[in-house]
């Protein structure tokens, strides 16, 4: 199966042998895979487009040759019957990688689920090297900005939401008013010892336009502020000397730099949009401002 239009991959190329897996729904021979029989701490994402798939803690020893997880992260594997109906195939439901087979009541573990996965599907991410860092920003609709963050490598988890503003639980109605003072952000859940914050808001700097006051594109109001929310000291530098870099290119930079607080996660319907909605046009385009280092 192919990705999803206008989706590019995250991940480096598949091998011949990932390709037989991944998209002609092959299987690897038992025992042979990278992870049949580990189990550190951290989390499986799908080797075609990054998404996180399964955390260790759900991984158990079932002796079949292939990793066995007794759950997925939710949302993120799709089920459905093979072209005999014998079968119940999982896929990324991200990108529609072929995962491997879903078995239940066989008694195994207390959720009497195996998911069978295939390792060329899944690419180990160990959670000890470095605790998961967090990045808070706001660049207009958050559709496009999540969309550009979510093929980052590195990148854990994006959510859409709002923030920086007066009214607890804001709904997307709400926040439209332009009353709450909240702006439409994205909150990314990052290994840093796979990308960094800096890359993350040079990137963030990059796919939308920092000089327009509360405004990017055809949206306008306040809820389409440019804005870093940092949640450290480290991070606010960070911010402060980007815009430095952009202002000295002469760039009028109106980003704010300001405080995180209380992240609202948006309605599900405006989770990973664009790649819900392939044909919808990206209102954010990548401008190289900083240049080639
Ligand atoms: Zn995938």
């Amino acid at each position: 199966m192919s990705q999803p239009k206008g989706h590019p991959s995250s991940m480096p190329p598949l091998t011949e042998a990932e390709k037989q897996i991944i998209l002609g729904k092959g299987t690897e021979r038992p025992f042979t895979g990278r992870y049949w029989n580990t189990f550190d701490k951290g989390v499986y994402v799908c080797r075609q487009c990054g998404s996180p798939l399964y955390l260790s803690d759900s991984k158990f020893h079932s002796n079949c040759g292939w990793p066995s997880f007794d759950n997925e992260i939710p949302g993120a594997v799709k089920r459905q019957k093979d072209a005999d109906g014998m079968r119940t195939e999982i896929l990324c439901a991200h990108c529609g990688a072929h995962l491997g087979h879903v078995f239940l009541g066989e008694g195994l573990t207390a959720k009497d689920t195996r998911h069978c996965v295939n390792s060329a599907s899944l690419v180990f991410m160990p959670a000890s090297q470095a605790p998961p860092e967090k990045a808070i920003f706001a660049g207009g609709c958050f559709w496009g900005v999540e969309h550009y963050f979510r093929q980052v490598p590195g990148v854990l988890a994006v959510r859409s939401g709002y923030t920086g503003g007066t009214v607890d639980m804001p709904t997307y109605e709400q926040v439209c008013t332009g009353k709450t003072g909240h702006a439409e952000a994205v909150e990314i859940i990052f290994d840093s010892k796979r990308t960094s914050y800096e890359a993350l808001a040079r990137l963030f700097f990059e796919i939308h336009d920092p000089t327009t006051v509360d405004r990017q594109g055809p949206d306008v109001g306040a809820q389409y502020r440019s804005a870093v929310f940092y949640l450290n000291g480290d991070q606010k530098r960070t911010a402060e000397k980007l815009i430095g870099l952009l202002r000295q290119r002469g760039y009028k930079v109106a980003t704010q730099v300001v405080p995180a607080s209380t992240f609202w996660p948006a309605e599900e319907y405006h989770q990973d949009y664009l790649a819900k909605h392939p044909g919808r046009a990206d209102c954010h385009v990548r401008v190289e401002r900083f240049g080639l280092p």
